[in-house]
């Protein structure tokens, strides 16, 4: 028998994924299942995008880049965090990854001591603990209710933070409660991080381009300038261009600590693929028409999604601020029905009952809720929707 590591023993494979699988299996054996666990858009990658790595490919760029990325993609990454963000960076402060989730596990690896905490307000995207786990932290989860819109409250920060406090995690608009913080919100956590000038920020700005309102974008160092220094913000194309198969993300911070991800990185996969580095560079500079449509589908369905949920006897959903999730509570229905223990039996239930495949919130430390992703045709969701009441009112 082989003997594993305490570090792959310390973590669980990804949730999401598995309820993915999951549904996969099912619909395999036959039967007639709607997927809403996925974590990603179902439009295609915009035309303009693909041809641009089509060109890659026939001219040949098909060798290793630089490990931090091609100097024509960090140049349009600057540009994008100068223009969108009113943020400043040299090449020296970005990195290019494979995907968001490698920027995050460089950054994980690059920062951490065995025992430094990380302070995650949940619901949490899941992959931020177990990720702190791989590299030894400790993950200090700090819980926020559906009464505070899944908020941490500036109290909540300080009362979180501790000598061996290394970095706090912010994403908004968040996976996987859509909602996002306020500058105001924002401007109030950044008070208290200027009290403790050795805790180091990540935010991950992942969803950024998917908001429903008009209110511009801002993250903790639009809040809070004199936070630049020690913030690390992390970012992508998977999300806002569809391209969650191409595997680029990328995050912009000090030098030093850009430079020791960097370093990790050069010791794992080396530079992101150079075809997909070219096509990223084509969503950044490219005409942003695209990224506009999308979010006035998912702005669509949200608003359905949210009546339809609410319409249901003992579910609870609150309006989300952006991404294409949904975050409803649950608890009443399984308060009221003897067969259900917690989310994680209503969710077996709804995937072999209903045939709709949803993420139970203890995944993201959140038990009594479910996400259900909306990124899918309306027809799809009023069906599944449809399914889920039926079976839950009988
Ligand atoms: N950050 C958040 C909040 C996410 O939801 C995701 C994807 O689910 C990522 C980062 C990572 O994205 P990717 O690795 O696909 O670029």
């Amino acid at each position: 028998d082989v003997q594993l590591s305490d570090r792959v023993n310390s973590i669980k494979p990804s949730p999401t994924l598995a309820v993915t699988n999951r549904a996969a299996e099912l619909r395999a054996a036959g039967k007639n299942i709607i997927g809403l666990g996925a974590g990603e858009p179902d439009f295609d990658t915009p035309d303009h995008i693909k041809q641009a790595a089509i060109r890659a490919l026939n001219e040949g760029f098909t060798k290793y880049t630089a490990v931090d990325g091609t100097p024509g993609l960090k140049k349009a990454i600057i540009a994008k965090f100068k223009n969108d963000n009113g943020l400043s960076y040299e090449p020296n402060q970005i990195l290019v990854s494979c995907g968001g989730k490698q920027s995050f596990f460089n950054l994980s690896l690059a920062l951490l001591n065995d025992g430094d905490e990380v302070v995650i307000p949940a619901p949490y995207w899941v992959s931020y603990p177990d990720m702190v786990l791989v590299a030894n932290g400790k993950p200090v989860i700090v819980t926020t209710t559906q009464e505070q819109r899944f908020k941490m409250t500036a109290e909540q920060l300080e009362a979180a933070i501790t000598e061996r406090t290394r970095l706090v995690v912010l994403n908004s608009p968040s996976n996987p409660t859509g909602v996002a913080y306020s500058l105001d919100e924002l401007k109030a956590l950044g008070e208290v991080l200027k009290k403790h000038p050795d805790v180091l920020i990540a935010t991950d700005d992942m969803y950024e381009h998917i908001q429903f309102s008009d209110q511009p974008f801002c993250n903790i160092v639009n809040a809070c300038p004199e936070l630049y220094e020690r913030t690390i913000v992390l970012n992508g194309v998977s999300k806002a261009y569809s391209m969650t198969g191409w595997r680029i993300g990328y995050a912009a911070g000090p030098a030093k600590l850009i430079g020791a991800m960097k370093k990790i990185q050069s010791q794992s996969t080396s530079n992101p693929t150079s075809i997909a580095q070219v096509a990223a560079q084509a969503a950044l500079e490219g005409d942003q028409a695209c990224v506009a449509e999308m979010v006035k589908a998912f702005k669509q369905r949200h608003e359905y999604v949210v009546e339809a949920l609410n319409a249901i006897n003992g579910v609870e959903c609150i309006p989300a601020d952006g991404t294409f999730y949904a975050f409803p509570s649950f608890q009443g229905v399984i308060d009221a029905d003897p067969r259900f223990e917690n989310d994680i039996d209503l969710a077996e239930f709804l995937l072999s009952d209903a045939g709709v495949a949803l993420v139970p919130g203890s995944a993201f430390g959140a038990p009594g809720n479910m996400r259900l992703s909306f990124a899918t045709s309306l027809e799809t969701l009023q069906d599944a929707i449809g399914r889920i009441k039926k079976a839950i009112e009988g």
